[in-house]
C-alpha cells in the first residue's frame, strides 16, 4: 500500500521485514488484508505471551467498554485498578513471598526504566549504575545509556553518561566468572568504576541475543550487590510474565531483586502497561516526583487482572511453558546436531529460545525464507545472527511443532541441504505431556 511509502517515518523497523498490510489476528496467528494466515513466532516481542484477542481477556475488556468502565483517570484511584493490585498480590506476590510496593510508570517498557533508575540513583544518592554487555533496556535517554547496541545509541544526538558497563555471563567465554570481576572492581578505589547505586540486568538477554545467564552467575550477581550495598535492578520486560518458565525470570535463582520492571506482556493483551515493583524500604518517591498523564492503563488493569486469574492461580501453565520450552530446545538441538554442530548453538531458557546462527546474513536468509511459508519469525543479537523464538505461551502443540517444521525446513533451504528432514523429527511423542 502506498500511503505507508508516502507519509510513514523510515524509522520503521519490523514493517520491512514482513512487507504485507495486517488485518486481523486471533491466537497464535496474524491474517492479512488478503485473509492469508502466518503463524506468528514473534508475538510483539514478547508482548502477545496469551496470544492474539485471548478471548477470555476480550470478553472481560469489552464488558469492561460497553459497561462505561473508567479508560482515562490518571493516577486516581479505580476500582480495575484496585482489583489488578489485589489480584498481583493475590496471584503473584503472595505465593513466592515477594513483598513490592508497585509504581505505575508512563505505559512503555523504557518508562518503567528510566523510573527505575531515577529511584535507585535518589535512594543512594550515586550515579552511577551497571549495565552489561549486549544489554537492552530502551530508547529514551536513560534507559539508552544502559543498552549496549551500537545501531540505537549512534542516535542520542547527546551523551550518554552515568553507567559503567561490564561483561554479562559468558562474555569472556564459559570459563570466565564475571561477576568476579564486578566484585574486584567495587572492592578496589582505584579501579576507576565508581560505586554504582545499582546494577541492572536482564536474566535472559532479549535484543541481545537470547543470552541466558546461568542461574549460578544471577546468585553470585546478587550476593555482590549485597556486599557492597548497591541494588539490583532485574529489567524483566521480556523475560518476564512466564516467558522462561515462571512467572519471574529469576525465581529459579532464588533472588530477590530490590527492584524488577514490567512491561510487554503484563497486560496480557498487547495493551500499553509498565510497572515498577520495589522493596517497600525504596518507596522514598514524594507525592507527584515521578509524574505522567499515561500512568496506569485502566484497559490494561482490566486484562491484566484476567490474564493473571486465568493463567496464574496455580502452576500448571508454567509446567506447559516449561514443557514446550523443552520440546523447542530438543528440536532446535537436533538441527544442530546434524546441521551445523561447532557453528550454530541453541540459546535461552523456557520460552525464550533462539539459534545462533553465527552470521547476521544467515540468519536474515533463515526468517525470508520462513516467511515465504508464512511463519513470521524475527532475529536479534549484535550482528542480528540469532533467530528467535517468541512464539506465545498459549500456542498449542500442533502449531508448535509446524512451526519449528518451518524453521527447520528453512534452515535447510539455506544451507542447501535438499533432501527431506528426518523422519525422527515429525515426532511429538508422550515425552512432552503438552495439553493441546
Ligand atoms: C522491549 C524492552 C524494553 C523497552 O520497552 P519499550 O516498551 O520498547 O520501551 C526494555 N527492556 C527490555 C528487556 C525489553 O525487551
Amino acid at each position: 500500500m502506498k500511503i505507508f511509502e508516502e507519509i510513514e517515518s523510515e524509522v520503521q523497523s519490523y514493517a520491512r521485514s514482513f512487507p504485507r498490510v495486517f488485518h486481523k489476528a486471533q491466537g497464535s496467528y496474524l491474517y492479512d488484508e488478503e485473509g492469508t494466515q502466518y503463524l506468528d513466532f514473534l508475538a510483539g516481542a514478547g508482548t502477545l505471551n496469551y496470544g492474539h484477542n485471548n478471548p477470555i481477556l476480550k470478553q472481560r475488556l469489552v464488558d469492561y467498554i460497553v459497561e462505561d468502565g473508567i479508560t482515562h483517570g490518571l493516577d486516581l484511584h479505580t476500582k480495575a485498578k484496585g482489583e489488578f493490585l489485589e489480584t498481583f498480590k493475590e496471584c503473584i506476590l503472595d505465593p513466592r513471598q515477594l513483598e513490592y510496593r508497585m509504581q505505575f510508570t508512563g505505559p512503555t517498557g523504557t518508562n518503567a526504566i528510566e523510573a527505575a533508575m531515577k529511584l535507585a540513583r535518589n535512594v543512594t544518592g550515586r550515579e552511577n549504575i551497571i549495565t552489561f554487555t549486549n544489554g537492552f533496556h530502551g530508547c529514551s535517554l536513560g534507559a539508552l545509556a544502559a543498552t549496549g547496541n551500537a545501531h540505537h545509541r549512534g542516535v542520542a544526538g547527546t551523551s550518554l553518561g552515568g553507567v559503567t558497563r561490564v561483561p554479562f555471563d559468558g562474555y569472556l567465554g564459559d570459563d570466565i566468572e564475571t561477576t568476579e570481576y564486578l566484585d574486584k572492581v567495587l572492592t578496589d578505589t582505584s579501579s576507576g568504576v565508581d560505586l554504582p547505586a545499582a546494577v541492572l540486568v536482564e536474566t535472559v538477554q532479549g535484543e541481545g541475543g537470547i543470552n541466558a545467564a546461568s542461574l549460578k552467575w544471577l546468585k553470585n550477581l546478587e550476593a555482590v550487590c549485597k556486599k557492597h550495598q548497591v541494588l539490583l535492578i532485574v529489567d524483566d520486560i521480556q523475560a518476564g510474565c512466564g516467558r522462561t518458565g515462571t512467572f519471574f525470570s529469576f525465581e529459579p535463582a532464588g533472588i530477590k531483586p530490590d527492584i524488577v520492571t514490567l512491561s510487554k506482556s503484563i497486560s496480557g493483551y498487547g495493551l500499553p502497561f509498565a510497572i515498577v515493583l520495589f522493596k517497600p524500604e525504596l518507596d522514598q518517591w514524594k507525592p507527584g516526583e515521578h509524574n505522567g498523564t499515561f500512568r496506569g492503563n485502566n484497559l490494561a488493569f482490566v486484562t491484566a487482572k484476567a490474564a493473571l486469574e486465568t493463567y496464574w492461580r496455580d502452576d500448571a501453565f508454567a509446567e506447559q511453558v516449561r514443557l514446550k520450552g523443552q520440546y523447542i530446545e530438543d528440536r532446535l538441538n537436533a538441527v544442530v546436531e546434524e546441521l551445523g554442530e561447532g557453528t550454530f548453538s541453541v540459546r535461552g531458557r523456557g520460552m525464550m529460545r533462539g539459534i545462533n546462527c553465527v552470521s547476521g546474513e544467515f540468519a536474515s536468509q533463515v526468517t525470508r525464507a520462513c516467511f515465504k511459508r508464512h511463519l513470521m519469525i524475527e532475529t536479534s543479537g549484535a550482528e542480528d545472527q540469532v533467530v528467535k523464538f517468541l512464539c506465545p505461551l498459549t500456542i498449542t502443540q500442533e502449531e508448535l511443532k509446524q512451526g519449528l517444521d518451518i524453521v527447520e525446513q528453512a534452515i535447510r533451504e539455506v544451507c542447501a541441504k535438499t533432501d527431506d528432514m528426518p523422519e525422527e523429527r515429525h515426532y511429538f511423542d508422550e515425552n512432552y505431556d503438552i495439553a493441546v
